[in-house]
C-alpha cells in the first residue's frame, strides 16, 4: 500500500520532493531540474519506480539489504512488536526482552571476547561512541593522554561530526570545519591508484607500515585506536594487497593500541563470513555494527566490545547513550534477520554459489576495453574505469565525470551501480541468484559499451 504514489502522477512528486526534501550527498539544484526516480517498491534484489520500471538493485540500497525485500516475517516481527511494546529506553536500569536476546545473539555470533553491545541508531552514531569509548577507555585505565585515532585517508565512517572526522573524505572535511581534534589520517592501500612500481605486496606492507610512522611520530603514549573497514566501501570498494592485514595487526600489538574494525558494510555476510575482520584475519577490540544487522529494514547500529574495553568502561557510569539505544522494534527486526542469514544459511550461499559465480564474471569484464583492476570479495566489488590500462591511467583532468556517465548508463539500463571517481562499485543482496548476476553483468557491460 502506498498511498501516495498511487494517486499522484511522478512529475507532481518530483517538484513536491525537490521543493521540500533536502536529500543526502545530493545537489538540490540538479534534483529540480531533473527529478528524483521515484521507488515504490521492491521484492528480493529488484526494485520498481514510479513509472513501473523493474530495476536491479546491485547495491542493496546503500549496502545494507543483506536478505533481500520483501520478507514478510520482518514486516510481522516489527507489527508485533510495535502492539507490544513499541518503545521503551535502556536508560537508568531498564531493559527488555528484544535487546536482551539481540546481545546475547550478537555475542554468540561475534569472534572471540567481543561479547557486549551498545547500541545505537546508526553506524555514525555507532563510530561516535567509538571516539568516547577508546578515550573514556584510556583515561579510566589513568592514560588519559592517549586520546589521538588513526584512521585512513578516503575512509567512510560516516556522517555525524564524529563519524565525518574518521572518514578521510576531504570533500566532508571542507564543509562544516572538521576534522575533530586528535583525529590522525594516514594513506589507504589503493594500489591500481598508488602503487607506483610496487609489487601489490611491497605496496601493502609499506602503506601498512604508514601506521608504525604515524604511531612514532605522533608518539606511541597518545595514541589510543586505529579504525578501518576491513575493506573500504564508500572509499571505492579498495581491496587491500594481502601483506596489509598481518602488518597492521603486528604494529597495533607492538604499540599496545586499541583497533576498530568499521564492518558497517562488511559485517553480516558481506564478504562471505559473518564479520569482514574474520575474511581478512583481523582481531579487533571493537566492531562497528549497522546495515546489514537490519538488513535496512529498521535504523539500528552499534559497537559490539571486547571484555576488558567493557569491562573498564563499565566500572564507573559512561555518560553517553541515544534515545533509540536498542530501539525494541529494531532490535525485534535484526533478531528476525539474523534468524533469516543464519537458519537459511545465507552466508553459504554466498561463499559456495554467489560470489565464487559472481567473481568469475565480475573480473571477466576486464576484457572491456574502458576497465583496468576489477576487485572483489564476496559480495563487494569494484572495477577502475580506465583510458590506459598498462599504465593504470586515470582519466586525468575529468576525474570522476567518466564514473557518473557510466553511473547514468547503468541507471538507463535499470541497473543500480554506484560510481566513486572512475570506480564502479557493486554491493548486491547476499541472497542473488546466478541468473540474476547474469542480468547485473549484461546490463552493466551494456552501460560501459555506452560509455565508451
Ligand atoms: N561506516 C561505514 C563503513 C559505512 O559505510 C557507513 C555508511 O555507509 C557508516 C559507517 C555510517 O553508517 P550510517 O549511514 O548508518 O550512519
Amino acid at each position: 500500500m502506498n498511498m501516495i504514489t498511487n494517486h499522484l502522477p511522478t512529475a507532481e512528486l518530483q517538484a513536491l520532493d525537490a521543493a521540500h526534501h533536502m536529500h543526502p550527498f545530493s545537489n538540490q539544484k540538479e534534483l529540480a531540474d531533473r527529478g528524483a526516480r521515484v521507488i515504490t517498491r521492491a521484492s528480493g534484489v529488484t526494485l520498481t519506480d514510479s513509472e513501473g520500471n523493474e530495476i536491479l538493485d546491485a547495491m542493496a540500497g546503500l549496502w545494507c539489504v543483506n536478505i533481500g525485500y520483501g520478507r514478510d516475517e520482518l514486516a510481522d516481527v516489527a507489527a508485533r512488536q510495535m502492539r507490544e511494546l513499541p518503545y521503551y529506553n535502556t536508560f537508568f536500569m531498564t531493559t527488555h526482552a528484544p535487546v536482551i536476546a539481540l546481545s546475547a545473539k550478537l555475542a554468540e555470533l561475534a569472534p572471540g571476547d567481543l561479547n557486549h553491545v551498545f547500541y545505537a541508531g546508526s553506524g555514525s552514531e555507532a563510530n561516535d561512541t567509538n571516539i568516547r569509548m577508546v578515550r573514556h577507555y584510556w583515561s579510566a585505565k589513568g592514560k588519559p593522554e592517549k586520546k589521538i585515532i588513526i584512521s585512513r585517508q578516503n575512509a567512510y565512517h560516516g556522517s555525524t561530526l564524529g563519524g565525518a572526522s574518521l572518514g578521510g573524505m576531504i570533500p566532508m572535511h571542507q564543509q562544516g570545519g572538521l576534522p575533530i581534534p586528535d583525529v590522525h589520517h594516514i594513506p589507504q592501500p589503493n594500489w591500481w591508484a598508488e602503487g607506483g612500481d610496487m609489487s601489490p605486496e611491497e605496496f601493502g606492507l609499506a602503506r601498512a607500515q604508514e601506521l608504525e610512522k604515524a604511531i612514532e611520530e605522533l608518539g606511541e603514549d597518545r595514541v589510543a585506536a586505529f579504525i578501518a573497514e576491513p575493506i573500504q566501501g564508500a572509499g571505492g570498494v579498495i581491496v587491500p594487497p594481502e601483506t596489509y592485514f598481518p602488518e597492521i595487526q603486528r604494529i597495533c600489538d607492538k604499540y599496545d593500541i586499541l583497533l576498530i574494525a568499521d564492518e558497517v558494510i562488511c559485517g553480516f555476510g558481506r564478504t562471505g563470513n559473518w564479520f569482514g575482520s574474520q575474511t581478512v584475519g583481523w582481531k579487533p577490540h571493537i566492531m562497528t555494527i549497522a546495515k546489514g544487522l537490519s538488513s535496512g529494514y529498521a535504523p539500528i547500529g552499534g559497537s559490539i566490545v571486547c571484555d576488558e574495553v567493557a569491562e573498564v568502561v563499565g566500572a564507573t557510569e559512561f555518560n553517553h547513550g541515544y534515545t533509540y539505544s536498542g530501539h525494541p522494534v529494531a532490535a525485534a527486526v535484526a533478531l528476525e534477520n539474523l534468524r533469516i542469514l543464519e537458519e537459511e544459511n545465507i552466508i553459504g550461499h554466498v561463499r559456495d554459489v554467489a560470489a565464487p559465480y559472481l567473481k568469475k564474471k565480475w573480473e571477466s569484464l576486464t576484457d572491456h576495453p574502458l576497465v583496468g583492476e576489477a576487485k572483489i570479495v564476496g559480495m563487494m566489488g569494484s572495477i577502475a574505469l580506465t583510458p590506459n590500462k598498462e599504465a593504470r591511467a586515470p582519466f586525468a583532468a575529468d576525474a570522476g565525470t567518466v564514473g557518473l556517465i557510466c553511473r547514468e548508463n547503468c541507471f538507463a539500463n535499470n541497473l543500480v551501480m554506484r560510481h566513486v571517481g572512475d570506480r564502479m562499485i557493486i554491493s548486491p543482496p547476499l541472497v542473488m541468484q546466478p541468473d540474476e548476476i547474469d542480468t547485473l553483468i549484461e546490463r552493466a557491460t551494456r552501460a560501459l559499451d555506452q560509455t565508451y
